[in-house]
């Protein structure tokens, strides 16, 4: 490719509304431009490296018997209604009318089309086992869209769904599948762990997410460098022993009926007068219904919570300094989310630890007036209230535990009979028995990968891409094109002939002044950068320098095509 022939769009500036490293690399490198809330368009650039995190999980997915098939993106109601989920999903489900007002949905994952598809293509345990994946777009009405790709409403996912006749033949697609997802995920370059996974509200006996470690990520993990033990924090908390630390501070009042509560009795059972309650808010979680209601502003001055079985006794007052005291750390605190009720959430041990989704309301209506809210917007900073703490001894007794985040770029799951069951997927074993299938599903978000590599993998400068993702491996750098022919030429026959010897290579042809070019190609992360110059021509050697290079040194040619072969 050259340059000038390419669309690159560079910008010096931070965007004021990025927060996070990723989100502004990829804008300032022109990766994605913004069209509306959760909605991207990929750049050439941009969908270059896309294109090579697509061929890796391809490869890799294809490698592990997996075949490749595509589902509609658009899904009718029918199917959602037969499963369950066209109300079960909740507000990430987009629904939509066609002209003859027919319902349908915009697909969020394809559980439903692929059982559909099973169940009209297999007869028999002899097609058994297959597991077909598609690498497509997928629509999540997220309510806190943010970080740019990481958390879009519309991104590509590859997602495979694998069909059994017995629970072992899944047990055996499902351990492969772990084994291609670690390979992708190495063979990508990242930092990743894979972390046991509740199965939580969908079921089904084992799942494990994949987590590439990165400060930024919105999930909280624990692992063990000493041992193999690593579990996300839902998973942590529910396998660690109950009671051997103080009862969290905020798991306090139950409540049957989350939506018609009086803000009167709430503030009654809480004794705190009504003028003075600033935010209440209803946690639902495993374990029932919590609440917290806070007094002062949003700094969490108080924390006045209760549980409403053994209130009003027990209630208690408690302040940040007594929860630090507690814990040792302080409270989360999540911001204003974009809902007409506008609430803040608070995240405590509690929150995070039981949290299914959030209902909010405010004093202003004197009753209180509860929505919805997916699982996703509570979390913004989860404080580290928890039952599982640093140093804690492993569950397996071989390590300690250290706590850390991750952005979940995959997730595998053994969904079990669940929607074979529900929509009739079965298959006629030996004997000629109708039987019900088992499932497995196996997701991967390519294009949050984009931006989680970036997240983890990055410097003042810019993007350092690993090898496998970069948008080019090798940068070919004319100085001074136009005074100089014979410079020109030579970066010319360099370029053809690493592209000749398959070496994926930009020539960067824009007659752009040393400084800038340099500048560009280190914020889009070429791994490796070539430049040709007139003394360089002289002296017989090109200048070459890694990304990671701090000095950049002379080279011949033949050294530098051992060096990028
Ligand atoms: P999250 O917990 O981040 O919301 P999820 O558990 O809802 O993700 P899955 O249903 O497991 O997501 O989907 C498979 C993969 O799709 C995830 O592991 C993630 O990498 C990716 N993904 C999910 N939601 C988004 C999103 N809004 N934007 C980008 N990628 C996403
Ligand atoms: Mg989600
Ligand atoms: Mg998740
Ligand atoms: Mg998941």
């Amino acid at each position: 490719m050259r340059l000038s022939k390419f669309h690159l769009a560079t910008v010096k500036e931070v965007p004021a509304d990025a927060e996070i490293a990723s989100h502004q690399l990829m804008l300032r490198a022109g990766m994605i431009r913004k069209l509306a809330s959760g909605l991207y368009t990929w750049s050439p650039l941009g969908l270059r490296v896309m294109r090579k995190v697509e061929q890796v999980v391809r490869e890799e997915m294809v490698r592990a018997g997996a075949v490749e098939m595509l589902m509609p993106s658009v899904q009718p109601r029918e199917l959602w209604e037969e499963s369950g989920r066209w109300e079960k999903f909740g507000g990430q489900l987009l629904k939509m009318k066609d002209r003859k007002e027919q319902d349908y949905c915009y697909g969020p994952t394809h559980e439903e089309v692929v059982t559909d598809f099973a169940r009209n293509e297999l007869k028999s345990y002899k097609q058994l086992p297959l597991n077909f994946f598609q690498i497509q777009t997928k629509f999540r009405d997220e309510i806190r869209p943010r970080f740019g790709v990481m958390r879009a409403r519309e991104f590509l996912m590859k997602d495979a769904y694998s069909f059994h006749l017995t629970p072992e033949s899944l047990c055996e697609t499902y351990d492969a599948m772990y084994e291609a997802y670690s390979r992708i995920f190495t063979r990508l370059g990242l930092a990743f762990r894979a972390v046991d996974a509740d199965t939580g509200a969908i079921g089904g006996s084992a799942s494990h997410e994949f987590q590439v470690l990165a400060e930024a990520g919105e999930d909280a993990l624990a692992f063990s460098d000493a041992s193999p033990y690593a579990a996300n924090i839902e998973k942590a908390e529910a396998l660690a022993p109950a009671g051997e630390r103080p009862a969290p501070l905020a798991a306090l009042m139950r409540v049957d009926t989350p939506t018609q509560r009086s803000i009167d009795e709430v503030t009654a059972f809480l004794g705190v007068p009504a003028n003075q309650v600033l935010k209440t808010i209803l946690v639902r979680g495993r374990e029932g219904l919590v609440a917290l209601c806070l007094r002062g502003d949003h700094e969490l001055n108080e924390v006045k919570a209760a549980h409403l079985p053994e209130l009003p006794g027990e209630s208690e007052l408690a302040s940040e300094a007594d929860i630090l005291a507690a814990t040792g750390t302080r409270p989360g605190f999540i911001g204003p989310v974009g809902l007409p009720t506008s609430i803040p959430v608070i995240v405590d041990r509690s929150a995070a630890l039981l949290a299914d989704f959030v209902c909010g309301g405010n004093q202003e209506g004197m009753h209180y007036t509860g929505a919805n809210w997916e699982r996703d917007a509570r979390i913004d900073r989860v404080a580290d209230l928890r039952n599982v703490v640093d140093g804690d001894l492993s569950p397996d007794g071989k390590g300690h535990i250290r706590l850390g985040r991750g952005i979940e770029v995959g997730h595998i799951f053994q969904l079990g009979q669940k929607y074979a069951e529900a929509m009739g997927a079965g298959v006629l074993d030996d004997q000629g028995k109708m039987r019900t299938m088992y499932m497995g599903c196996y997701g991967v978000g390519v294009s949050r990968i984009v931006a989680a590599a970036i997240e983890q993998r990055h410097d003042d400068a810019g993007i350092i891409w690993p090898e496998a993702m970069a948008p080019w491996r090798v940068a070919v750098c004319i100085i001074n094109p136009k005074n100089d022919p014979a410079v020109a030429e030579a970066a010319e026959s360099l370029y053809q002939a690493l592209s000749q010897a398959g070496i994926d290579t930009v020539l960067d042809d824009r007659g752009l002044r040393p400084g800038p070019m340099f500048a560009d190609m280190e914020l889009i992360g070429i791994p490796h950068r070539v430049v040709v110059s007139g003394r360089g021509l002289e002296a017989g050697t090109f200048e070459y320098r890694a990304r990671t290079d701090t000095e950049a040194r002379n080279v011949t040619r033949e050294a530098l095509f051992t060096l990028l072969g």
